[in-house]
């Protein structure tokens, strides 16, 4: 077995070893994963949510752990680390409520009866990036288990630990052995064979666009479900008639939390050309005042970027000799750290316009009127999400309505809520997590006509 050494990214201390399974292990997980799913799906649907909502407690009371291991592995600021554990507590109650309400239909046709069962698709392979580990996998694991699935999950490398510790609450909890297993791996080792393995029947993938595109090709081999979410470049729509200030006072927020390693980073502010100056004196102060540094003190806002590899990767679109506007603060000497930083390209073409930073790097571009706004927001392959800054109702409906993105808000940039649905438009991804229906996407509808002669 090969291992992969876990390193702490505000001060590069390696914090522990973590063994990476082979194919064969990953083959054995999916077989005890299948004997399993065959008996929870017989479990009845008050024991399947009394026993979620005991995942909960377990995530509950375990939650200050979850968030601390989430600070030293992926260096994200402890207050936003809490909430993450919390969010998956919220997660697991809210599905807890689905294995009593997984309803059917009844449909009037002639000669019987006809009724539609949603039957569990079996093992449900779940593929997580470093970004987000424990809020993503949860958006997965809680509502496939609550269908009556089984649940593998392969957490990032670089950021297995959280995941792990909530396979280990799973069992505590009472959850059955083999329903709900955590397996360390490569990509295209373990992720990979969820693709390859028959047994598996849906993988639900969450990373970059490319990863992506390979595994909805691999799947296609056996007809294979998948979800897909993948990356974004979403655009914050500010329009004159907006409150300039707050528009201003949030957009770093916007973008810069979890230093921009997020998939609805609002990293293009398009701004109506009539209030561009006034915007960016508002902006630059905004900018400097985020708190960046130790992600283990509460008042931090923005932590380091998650590995050396991943700061590389960033550092590459704001090389030495780019025109920056301003740039905010950020810690020196060991730890993978980047300052908020802020760009006006010239061209609406460059490649910091264009493509996926990750990263806390931020462009700010002028338009025109509504129809250049909207225009310039849909100017990418991605869709995932974006915000809109006026005080005009119409043209807020009108924007959202026009913009190619899954996830919209108005005068705010809250995207996720465990009770709304996510997800993307064109290649930001393919299907839904999250909201009333996200259970449904794991099951098998079944339609039985039953004859009363
Ligand atoms: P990534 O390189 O695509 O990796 C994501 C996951 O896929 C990791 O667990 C990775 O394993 C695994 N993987 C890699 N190659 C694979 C293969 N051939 N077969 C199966 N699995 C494979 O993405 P990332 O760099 O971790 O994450 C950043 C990206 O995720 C960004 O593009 C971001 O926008 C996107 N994202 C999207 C959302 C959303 O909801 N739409 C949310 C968060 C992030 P290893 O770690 O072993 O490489
Ligand atoms: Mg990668």
């Amino acid at each position: 077995m090969t291992s992969y050494t876990v390193i702490n990214p505000a001060d590069e201390s390696e914090i522990s070893s973590i063994e990476l399974l082979d194919v064969d292990a990953t083959d054995e997980a999916i077989a005890a994963a299948s004997a399993a799913q065959k008996a929870w799906a017989g479990v009845s649907p008050a024991d399947k949510a009394q026993l979620l909502r005991r995942f909960a407690e377990a995530v509950d009371s375990d939650r200050e752990h979850l968030a601390q291991l989430e600070v030293s592995n992926s260096g994200h600021p402890i207050s936003q680390a809490r909430w993450e554990a919390g969010h998956v507590r919220d997660v697991l109650t809210y599905y807890s409520a689905s294995p009593e309400r997984m309803f059917g239909k009844q449909i009037p046709v002639a000669g019987g009866i006809d009724v539609t069962f949603q039957e569990p698709l079996g093992v449900v392979g779940i593929i997580t990036p470093w970004n987000f580990p424990m809020t993503i996998a949860a958006w997965g694991f809680a509502p496939a288990l609550a269908a009556g699935n089984a649940v593998l999950l392969k957490p990032a490398e670089w950021t297995p630990l959280t995941s792990i510790r909530l396979g280990e609450l799973a069992l505590e909890a009472g959850l059955p052995e083999g329903l709900f297993q955590v397996l360390p791996g490569r990509g295209s080792v373990v992720g990979e064979r969820f693709v390859t393995n028959p047994t598996v029947r849906k993988v639900v993938f969450t990373g970059s666009t490319e990863v992506g595109k390979r595994i909805m090709a691999g799947c296609a081999e056996q007809v294979k479900r998948v979800t897909l979410e993948l990356g974004g470049k979403s655009a914050n729509i500010v329009f004159a008639d907006s409150d300039l200030e707050k528009a201003a006072a949030t957009a770093p927020y916007g973008v810069f939390e979890n230093a921009g390693q997020d998939c609805c980073a609002r990293s293009r502010i398009l701004v109506e050309r009539t209030v561009f100056d006034r915007f960016m004196e508002l902006l630059e102060p905004a900018v400097q005042g985020v708190k960046v540094g130790d992600p283990a003190d509460e008042a931090t806002e923005m932590g380091p970027l998650v590995s050396a590899k991943h700061h590389a990767a960033v550092s590459a679109y704001v090389p030495d000799d780019t025109n920056v506007a301003f740039r905010g603060s950020a810690p020196t000497g060991a730890g993978y750290w980047f300052a908020p930083t802020v760009l006006t390209p010239t061209s609406r073409t460059d490649r910091v316009v264009t493509e996926e930073i990750f990263g806390p790097v931020v462009t700010v571009l002028p338009f025109d009127d509504e129809a250049d706004a909207i225009q310039l927001a849909n100017d990418t392959e991605y869709g995932l999400s974006g915000s809109i800054w006026t005080r005009d109702v119409g043209r807020a409906l009108r924007v959202a309505r026009n913009v190619e993105a899954g996830n919209l808000s108005v005068n705010s940039h809250s995207s996720v809520r465990y009770s709304t649905p996510f997800g993307g438009f064109k290649q930001s991804g393919l299907g839904r997590e999250l909201g009333p229906d996200a259970p449904l996407a794991f099951t098998e509808t079944k339609n039985v006509f039953i004859a009363v002669d």
